[in-house]
C-alpha cells in the first residue's frame, strides 16, 4: 500500500515536472512520517526513500536511534531553543528557523558538537496569525544577521501554505515565495544560498512544483491519514 501511494505521488511529481520542463531529479520528496511507526518508515526506506520529515524533536530522535543512519532527517516543525541540542548533529536540514534567537541557539550547539547545520528560513507568506515564520519584508534583515554565524548554512526558504479547500488558492503564495527566493539570491548575501525552496504538501504539491518548489513535504498522500487520538 505504501509503495502504491509513493508510486502515485511520484507519478504526479513527474507530470508537473514534464508540464514545466523540469528535471524530476531536481525535486526532493520528503516523506513526512510524523505520528507514523518505524515499520512504515522501514518499508519506504527499503523501496528507496531516504528523506523523512518529523515535526517533534522527541519523535525524531526516537526514530533516528532505531533506523538506518543514512536516512536524511528533516526537522519541519516549530523548534524550541532548549531542544536544539538534541538534534543539531542528527538532522540533514532544519526547515523551520524563523528568528535570530533560534539561529543563535543552533550556532551555539553546533559549535559544541563541531558540526555544520543546514537550515531554511521559514516565511509566513500568507501572513496567517496561527503560523510561524518571518514576514517576507523582514527576511533580508534576518539573513544579514544569521550569515555571520559560522556553523550555520542557509540553503533557502520554506513555507507552510494555508489549508485551502481548493489548492489552486495557494498558487499565488508559491509564486510569491519563488520570487522572494530569486530576489534574495540576486542580492548575493555572503554565506547565503537559495538553492532550496521547500513548499507544497499532500494537498498542493503539484502546484508548488509548477511554481518552483525544489522540496515537497508529503505526509498523508504517502502514509495515509494521521490519527492523533491513538498517540
Ligand atoms: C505535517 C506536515 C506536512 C505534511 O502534511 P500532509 O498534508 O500530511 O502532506 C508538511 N509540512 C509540515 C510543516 C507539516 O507539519
Amino acid at each position: 500500500m505504501l509503495k502504491d501511494n509513493l508510486d502515485y505521488v511520484m507519478k504526479q511529481v513527474k507530470k508537473s515536472c514534464d508540464e514545466k520542463s523540469l528535471n524530476i531529479e531536481d525535486i526532493t520528496v520528503i516523506a513526512v512520517s510524523k505520528t507514523k511507526p518505524v515499520e512504515m518508515i522501514e518499508e519506504l526506506y527499503n523501496i528507496g526513500c531516504k528523506n523523512f520529515g518529523e515535526n517533534k524533536v522527541q519523535e525524531l530522535i526516537d526514530k533516528y536511534e532505531v533506523l538506518p543512519k543514512d536516512i536524511q532527517w528533516h526537522m519541519i516543525g516549530h523548534l524550541q531553543r532548549n531542544k536544539v541540542k538534541y538534534i543539531v548533529d542528527k538532522v540533514a536540514l532544519i526547515h523551520s528557523v524563523d528568528s535570530l534567537r533560534l539561529a543563535e541557539a543552533i550556532e551555539k550547539e553546533a559549535e559544541k558538537k563541531e558540526c555544520i547545520v543546514n537550515i531554511l528560513i521559514e516565511v509566513n507568506m500568507a501572513r496567517e496569525e496561527s503560523k510561524y515564520g518571518v514576514f517576507p519584508e523582514d527576511l533580508e534583515k534576518l539573513l544579514r544577521k544569521i550569515n555571520t554565524l559560522s556553523h550555520i548554512r542557509v540553503k533557502g526558504l520554506m513555507t507552510v501554505a494555508p489549508n485551502a479547500k481548493n489548492p489552486e488558492e495557494n498558487r499565488e503564495i508559491f509564486t510569491k515565495m519563488k520570487n522572494l527566493s530569486v530576489d534574495i539570491k540576486e542580492k548575493n548575501i555572503d554565506n547565503i544560498t537559495m538553492s532550496i525552496l521547500s513548499m507544497g504538501m499532500s494537498n498542493d504539491y503539484t502546484i508548488a512544483i509548477e511554481e518552483g518548489a525544489s522540496m515537497i513535504r508529503v505526509g498523508t498522500s504517502i502514509f495515509g491519514a494521521r490519527n492523533y487520538n491513538i498517540e
